[in-house]
């Protein structure tokens, strides 16, 4: 029997998002099922809602950073336990057999993962993410939130922190590396926490200088305002590695010029504009442009236990859903500190 759970959910491009009610499937042999606690708001999330990488299937419950206590489980599970305090991210299923799959990469998976909202389920019906009171998700797609991280500054750790998490391992991240990030937002402020905490030396490029008390507070060393020209001048051939976050494109060829030789520009941001990329900024200092998809399962297991151990979380401010479409529209103006996190109690 399918249960009746309250959502907050748009029904179309244009129009804000409003109070719903949704079904949940009946909780299978390999589910979990998941009282949400707190549902973070991902600027993915507004670009999905309004259309801007293509058509959704409306009516549409957003939210992929979710965290929540387990209450239910099936015969067959063995990783959960009711009680537990679960996270779930971006995806929740993939084929399971394909290399990428195989190799704990499940996002890449050659059969395109399912995504937590707006793909098609195994019985044909619509995923339906966070912005809800209650998920069930198969086992093998729920993460362990550790004690001592607080499940409000935890959910955006489902999207947020394993995006930066994942190729700050994967391009190495750590003591002796210069380490940019561009753009404070939701994932920029995760990616200088995380730098800081492998050992980087982190700067951060924002549009201007108003957020960078802030910055330096989160683990950066040094703030730059893009703004200003100089910027780029000053600062050209400087990073080992910098991390695009930016939900807009940006003069891609210009902040590439800022690599040292061998240097790579991982872009996470997904503006559905392209980034223009002049041949000779890549040539003249042997640099990579290159981007990363969220993290894999197991990855963000590893980034939750790296989390703890470094008593990180993301820097949050909790609204009550009614407040989401303002919520929306802050983000939009860069207006965010650092992550808009629902309060699912607010739904009920
Ligand atoms: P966000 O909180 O809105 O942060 C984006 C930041 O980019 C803003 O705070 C702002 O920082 C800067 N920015 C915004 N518009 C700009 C513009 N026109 N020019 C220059 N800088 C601008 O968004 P988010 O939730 O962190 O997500 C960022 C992007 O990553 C989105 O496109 C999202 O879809 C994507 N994403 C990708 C993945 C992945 O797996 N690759 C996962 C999650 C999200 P300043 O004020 O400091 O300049
Ligand atoms: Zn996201």
């Amino acid at each position: 029997m399918p249960t009746t759970v309250n959502a907050y959910a748009a029904h179309s491009a244009t129009e804000g998002l409003i109070p719903t009610t949704i079904e949940r499937r009946d909780v299978g042999a390999d589910d979990v099922l998941i009282d949400i606690k707190f549902a973070g708001i991902c600027h993915s999330d507004i670009h999905t809602v309004r259309g801007e990488w293509g058509p959704p299937s409306f009516p549409l419950v957003p939210g992929h950073e979710i965290a929540g206590i387990v209450t239910e489980v099936g015969s067959n599970v063995t990783k959960h336990a009711v009680g537990d305090r679960v996270g779930v991210g971006c995806m929740v299923n993939s084929c399971g057999e394909c290399k990428n799959c195989v190799a704990g990469e499940e996002q890449y998976c050659l059969k395109g993962n399912m995504g937590t909202y707006g793909a098609e389920d195994r019985d044909g019906s619509m995923t339906q993410g966070g912005y809800s009171t209650h998920v069930v998700v198969t086992e093998d797609f729920v993460v362990r939130i550790p004690e001592g991280i607080d499940l409000d500054v935890a959910a955006p750790l489902l999207c947020a922190g394993i995006t930066t998490y994942s190729p700050l391992r994967r391009w190495g991240a750590g003591p002796g590396k210069k380490v940019a990030v561009v753009g404070l937002g939701g994932l920029g402020h995760m990616a200088v926490k995380l730098a800081a905490a492998m050992g980087a030396e982190v700067s951060v490029l924002s549009q201007s200088l108003k957020k960078q008390e802030d910055g330096l507070r989160l683990g950066a060393e040094h703030y730059y305002a893009t703004s200003d020209e100089n910027t780029f001048t000053d600062l050209a051939g400087s990073f080992d590695l910098i991390i695009n976050t930016v939900s807009a494109s940006i003069p891609i060829s210009d902040y590439l010029g800022l690599l040292s030789l061998d240097g790579t520009l991982v872009s996470v941001g997904a503006p559905p504009e392209p980034l223009p990329v002049n041949a000779f900024a890549l040539i003249g200092g042997r640099r990579s442009f290159a981007g990363s998809m969220i993290g894999g399962i197991r990855e963000t297991q590893e980034m939750l236990d790296f989390c703890a151990e470094h008593h990180l979380g993301s820097e949050v401010e909790v609204i009550p859903a009614d407040k989401i479409n303002e919520a929306y529209e802050r983000v939009l103006a860069s207006d965010v500190r650092y992550r808009f996190v629902i309060d699912t109690a607010t739904l009920a």
